[in-house]
């Protein structure tokens, strides 16, 4: 095959490793979240070596995979009611907004002799997932009359379709609402979890609410990046993940197209500069595979010229490399990349060790 997927597992630990060490200085637990990886075996088993002490992944189709693994597993997304019985069997602990979800869990838990953990979810102003603060009591008292499930925590989701940051004010609330809760229900919440990858610089910078006690990452594990502001961190491998793609034409081609100019193939409107002949190289693997702006070439002077459904064009006028045709050209990967290369089923998957 002429298009792979490098994962690095010893990086990968490292980072884990890491990752869990600073957050266990803060006073956190952390979920390795492995739903850019569509739950990947290797890369969960890397992050349990690593240390997390949670796996979390957004689907039970994942989560499956993981069964092998011996410790608690986390369903990320709302479960739906149609997969609650699953939810059951391959969830120790499942993210929650809907009582009657939850209701549906504690039945089905009941029948198979468990307690099912919840996590409630409550919505401090990103308006994705989660009860609103108002109702927060309302739900607690009606999950504490249930058999079969347990209150393990509080959890919110922050920048995410909005884009909202965390910061010590909004976890801040989330913070005294399960401050109140603890009093008023006389019990202990092992789990409050502050958020994703966006959460993490405050724990860089030392800042995230002393109560805050759990956190959910992916990228920050997988592609070391925190992503409140995007920023690379210095201590963890942005090279986890490298994609490679065949070159199958290299030719010095005008920069600028002949003709009369419409849509490209997926409908946009091409643009482009005319900088006379420039060394052209078409890879063996397209949009079907990966979108051109989730990788990042691993030789910065190569630059990326756009992509149709099977071919991505490169420029490799300005590197001190020479390539030849059959060489490889390599990518660093954005979030978006990995999901897009792990859900490909034309791409390779090799583990380094
Ligand atoms: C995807 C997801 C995460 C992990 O997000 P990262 O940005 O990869 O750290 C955490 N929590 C929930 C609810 C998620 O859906």
């Amino acid at each position: 095959m002429n298009a792979k997927l490098s994962i690095d597992l010893s990086k990968l630990t490292e980072n884990a490793r890491n990752v869990t060490a600073q957050c266990k200085a803060c006073g956190i637990s952390v979920m390795g979240v492995t739903k850019g990886v569509s739950g990947s075996l290797p890369v969960a088993r890397a992050m349990v070596n690593g240390g997390v002490e949670y796996l979390a992944d957004a689907r039970l189709r994942n989560l499956k995979k993981l069964k092998s693994l011996d410790v608690p597993k986390v369903l990320l997304r709302v479960p739906a009611l149609s997969e609650v019985a699953e939810l059951v069997e391959y969830a120790d602990i499942s993210l929650n907004s809907e009582i009657r979800t939850i209701e549906r869990i504690a039945e089905e838990a009941v029948k198979a002799g468990k307690v099912h953990k919840l996590i409630l979810m409550v919505d401090i102003g990103e308006y994705r997932e989660g009860v609103l603060p108002e109702e927060i009591i309302p739900t607690v008292e009606r999950i504490n009359r249930l058999e079969g499930v347990r209150l393990y925590g509080l959890g919110t989701t922050l920048t995410c379709i909005h884009g909202v940051i965390p910061d010590e004010t909004n976890l801040g609330e989330l913070v005294e609402i399960a401050k109140q809760i603890e009093v008023q229900f006389k019990l202990t919440l092992p789990v409050i979890s502050g958020g994703n990858s966006s959460s993490y610089y405050l724990v860089q910078n030392g800042s995230i609410p002393r109560q805050i006690t759990n956190l959910r990452l992916g990228e920050t594990i997988l592609l070391g990046r925190e992503t409140a502001y995007g920023n690379q961190i210095e201590d963890l491998n942005r090279d986890v993940f490298v994609f490679r793609a065949e070159i199958v034409e290299l030719k010095r081609k005008p920069s600028k197209p002949k003709g009369n100019i419409g849509m490209d193939a997926f409908g946009k409107i091409p643009k482009f500069a005319d900088k006379g002949f420039r060394q052209r190289a078409l890879l063996s693997a397209g949009i079907q595979d990966v979108v051109p702006e989730y990788l990042i070439p691993a030789d910065p002077a190569v630059e990326i010229v756009g992509g149709s459904s099977d071919y991505l064009v490169v420029d490799l006028t300005d590197c001190s490399k020479e390539y030849t045709l059959g060489d490889y050209i390599s990518f660093y990967l954005t979030y978006g990349g990995i999901v897009q290369l792990c859900t490909s089923e034309y791409v390779v998957k090799e583990f380094v060790e």
